[in-house]
């Protein structure tokens, strides 16, 4: 059994929450300590089983939560090496560790499966975690789906998927355009329409449920991302995750 749970989900704050009936992990850890531990328990779990956080880039709603969370809790944060050299000083944990993009790491019963992704980072990853024989994927902060997002995609029972936003509302809206162009470009975020080719295209037969995830509070709505990507439900389920509160737990 693993329970999978977007404890924040959005431009402002990223905390993706896998366990098993022992052990748990965070990926990423952009919200304060307080609310993580308000949330798990909100949805019922156990911050006690929590193993280790892993980190995918320095940006602050990826990491700003993660040195208060991982001191109190007494666990490490796993970065790459660049991206820990690139953090802002006050957000660096005291028990850090360091991975190599594309390296396969083992922490309370998972396989955490790291790769490189296009994103404006330092050397920016997203992570396939595994148990079970089970996949799960938390991929956001992509500014286009790359092979290795495409390589992992297939294998996921569950993902975590970026849509950031609405073609149309980030075009019209306000950001300036040197903004507008970061985000739409390979470097950036990943639109809703791109999500629903890479899933339409490369979702494996696997694939349960994709949880909509990191959409922005500017240029992207809730009901917008589902009602475009609500079509593929056939072939799984679609979930909405928040940037307010914990999503459902769903039960793999
Ligand atoms: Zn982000
Ligand atoms: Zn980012």
């Amino acid at each position: 059994m693993i329970d999978i749970c977007a404890l924040a989900s959005g431009s402002n704050g990223n905390c993706y929450y896998i366990g098993n009936q022992h052990d748990a992990i965070l990926i990423d850890v952009g919200i304060t300590t307080k609310r993580v531990l308000k949330r798990m328990q909100e949805r019922n779990l156990d911050p006690k089983k929590l193993r280790a956080v892993f980190i995918s880039h320095e940006h602050g709603d990826h990491v700003k939560g993660a040195r208060v969370l991982c001191k109190k809790l007494d666990i490490p944060a796993y970065f790459t090496k660049k991206t820990l050299e690139a953090l802002y000083p006050n957000y660096l944990p005291d028990a850090a560790r360091i991975f190599t993009p594309g390296e396969s790491i083992s922490e309370g019963g998972f396989t955490i499966h790291s790769f490189l992704k296009n994103h404006d980072a330092s050397e920016p990853c997203s992570f396939r975690v595994e148990y079970d024989n089970k996949h799960i994927g938390v991929f956001t902060d992509i500014g286009s789906a790359c092979q290795n997002v495409v390589d992992n995609l297939k294998q996921c029972h569950a993902v975590f998927l970026e849509t950031n936003y609405d073609e149309g509302m980030l075009q019209n809206g306000n950001y300036p355009i040197y903004l507008k162009r970061r985000i739409a470009s390979n470097m950036g975020h990943l639109s809703n329409m791109q999500a629903y080719d890479l899933l339409d295209k490369h979702a494996g037969n696997n694939l349960k449920c994709v949880y909509l995830s990191h959409l922005s509070g500017e240029n992207n709505a809730p009901e917008i991302a589902y009602g475009l990507l609500q079509p593929l439900e056939p072939r799984f389920e679609v979930r909405l995750t928040s940037r307010y509160e914990a999503g459902e737990v769903y039960v793999l």
